[in-house]
């Protein structure tokens, strides 16, 4: 049974289908196909998230995944996450978790935390 999906690649947004031989239509570019055969096969995302911190100026840490992770352990990864706590000061792009739930990425810091 085709499949209605919406590509996040790029802002336009392009409503896909995509059928059980994973035959897409209604992609302006050929990422949506890449993107359509991804999402119904192993989806991924980048988390955003934060970690607790301790510091004289903010009280949690933003950070991301160094790359894209599987959709189905967004949920493991954030509690990885919760169990973090870290000093400042903190560099832009620090890691933060090195190969977390050995996925091979890295959970690094979005920001600049000088104390
Ligand atoms: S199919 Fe191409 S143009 Fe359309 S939203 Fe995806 S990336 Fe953008």
């Amino acid at each position: 049974m085709a499949q209605n999906l919406i590509c996040i690649v790029c802002p336009r947004g392009c409503h896909l289908t995509i059928d059980e031989n994973k035959n897409v239509s209604g992609n302006s570019c050929p990422r949506g196909v890449n993107y359509a055969i991804n999402e119904i096969t192993c989806p991924k995302r980048i988390l955003t998230s934060t970690v607790k911190l301790v510091s004289k100026s903010l009280a949690r840490l933003p950070v991301i995944t160094s790359e894209e992770i599987d959709k189905n352990i967004i949920f493991d990864v954030m509690k990885e996450l919760n169990k973090v706590e870290v000093k400042a000061p903190i560099k832009m792009h620090e890691i933060i978790i090195k190969n977390v739930l050995n996925t091979g990425v890295n959970i690094i810091s979005t920001r600049e935390i000088i104390e």
